[in-house]
C-alpha cells in the first residue's frame, strides 16, 4: 500500500519565492520579495556577532528578552507576544491550532500565497473570495462565511495590492464575525503605513480586546532580516497559550534573538527606513503613472504596476529582467496584468523607471 500523508497535503503546491538570479548579470537589482534595500540595522549585525561565542548554548525557550522588547516599543503586553521562526510559523500554528479536516479557512482574492498552503497542511479547505477593486472586502468575506469557517486571514496592508482596508472596517469584521472563528491580521506591512504608530495600530488594539483575534508582524521587512527569519504573533494570553503547545522548545536561535531585539530597539533605523521608503515609493509610483502605467497609492514598501494586458507586462518584466532588474510576476494572485516591484533605494528606482521608459518608448 505504501505511505499515505494526511489528507491536504499532496494538494499544497510549493511556494514560489521572488527570483535573486539572473544568467549572465552580475549586477542584480532584486525587487522581488520586499526585501529592505538598505539592509539590517547595524545595531543587529553587531548584536548577531556578540552572539558568537555563545553557539554551543541552547537558547532561551521563553524568547523573554525579545517579548520585553517588541512590548516596550510598541506599548503591547508582552505575556500577549509569541514569537516565530518567520511569521510564516505563527500563521502555521494558527492553522494547525483552530483548523484540520471538514473546516474552511477564508482568504481574500488577492491575500498572501501562504494561506491556502498553511490551510491544506492542517488538512482544511481554503476559501477564496473576492475583494473589490483590490481591497478587502469586509462584506464578501461575510457572506463567504458558513458553520465550517474557522479562520478568516486578512493582511493590512495587502500584499501585492499596498491597500488598506478603508477606516473601521476591520472593526466591522471584527464585529460581525462568530466568536468562535479566528481573525487572523497580518501586519507584515504595518509599519509603512501612513498614521503608523499615531491612528493606525495594525491590530494591536483589536486583538487585545477580542478572544479571537491574532495581529502577526514580522523582522522580514522594515528591520531587513528576512534572511534571518523572525516574526511575532499578538493576542489575548488564552491564545497565546494555544499556540505555544504547538511551537518548538528551541524555534529560535540566540543571534537571531539578539539581532531582532537589537532591531526593534533601533527607533532611529526604522524611522529612516520608513521615511525615505514613503520618499521613494510616491517618487515611483509618480513615474510609472506619467508613463501610462496605474499605480495605487500604495502603503507598504512595493508598488503594484498594472499594464495594458498579460502580454505587456510580461514584455515589461522580461525587459527589465535584460537589466538586470528583477521584480515579482502576480499572476498567482490574481493580477496576470501587473508586475510587483519593491521600492529599492534612490538609485534602484532610478534603474527601474530608466528601463520601463525605455520599454514604453516615452521619452
Ligand atoms: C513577507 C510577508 C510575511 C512575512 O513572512 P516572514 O515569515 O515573517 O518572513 C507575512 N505575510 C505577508 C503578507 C508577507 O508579505
Amino acid at each position: 500500500m505504501g505511505v499515505i500523508p494526511q489528507p491536504g497535503i499532496l494538494e499544497i503546491k510549493l511556494y514560489q519565492g521572488g527570483a535573486s538570479h539572473v544568467e549572465g548579470v552580475r549586477e542584480v537589482l532584486k525587487l522581488s520579495s520586499n526585501e529592505n534595500p538598505f539592509g539590517p540595522p547595524q545595531s543587529a549585525r553587531d548584536a548577531l556577532v556578540r552572539e558568537a561565542h555563545l553557539l554551543h548554548r541552547y537558547p532561551p525557550t521563553d524568547h523573554a528578552a525579545l517579548r520585553n522588547a517588541i512590548a516596550e516599543v510598541h506599548a503591547l503586553e508582552a505575556d500577549q507576544i509569541i514569537c516565530g521562526v518567520g511569521s510564516d510559523e505563527v500563521l502555521t500554528f494558527i492553522c494547525q491550532a483552530f483548523s484540520g479536516v471538514g473546516d474552511e479557512v477564508i482568504y481574500t482574492e488577492h491575500g498572501f500565497s501562504m494561506y491556502p498552503l498553511l490551510a491544506r497542511g492542517a488538512g482544511a479547505v481554503p476559501i477564496k473570495v473576492k475583494e473589490a477593486e483590490r481591497v478587502v472586502d469586509v462584506d464578501a468575506i461575510l457572506s463567504a462565511v458558513t458553520e465550517k469557517t474557522r479562520i478568516v486571514f486578512v493582511t493590512n496592508p495587502g500584499n501585492p495590492t499596498g491597500t488598506m482596508l478603508p477606516e473601521g472596517e476591520l472593526e466591522r469584521l471584527a464585529d460581525m464575525l462568530r466568536d468562535d472563528i479566528v481573525l487572523v491580521v497580518d501586519g507584515a506591512y504595518a509599519e509603512y503605513a501612513t498614521g503608523y504608530g499615531m491612528t493606525f495600530d495594525g491590530g494591536a488594539a483589536l486583538a487585545n480586546a477580542r478572544p479571537n483575534v491574532v495581529m502577526t508582524r514580522t523582522f522580514s521587512k522594515l528591520y531587513g532580516l528576512g534572511g534571518l527569519r523572525v516574526g511575532w504573533g499578538y493576542a489575548q494570553r488564552e491564545l497565546i497559550d494555544v499556540l505555544n503547545r504547538l511551537r518548538g522548545p528551541f524555534n529560535l536561535s540566540n543571534p537571531a534573538l539578539a539581532a531582532a531585539e537589537a532591531a526593534v530597539r533601533d527607533r532611529d533605523f526604522a524611522s529612516r527606513n520608513v521615511a525615505e521608503n514613503a520618499r521613494m515609493r510616491d517618487w515611483l509610483a509618480n513615474a510609472l503613472r506619467d508613463m501610462g502605467v496605474e499605480v495605487d497609492p500604495s502603503q507598504a514598501n512595493f508598488i503594484l504596476a498594472r499594464f495594458k494586458d498579460e502580454a505587456q507586462a510580461s514584455a515589461c518584466e522580461a525587459a527589465l529582467q535584460s537589466e538586470g532588474i528583477l521584480v515579482r510576476k502576480v499572476s498567482g494572485y490574481g493580477f496576470p496584468e501587473a508586475l510587483r516591484v519593491t521600492v529599492g533605494d534612490e538609485s534602484g528606482c532610478r534603474r527601474v523607471v530608466h528601463a520601463v521608459r525605455g520599454f514604453m518608448g516615452v521619452e
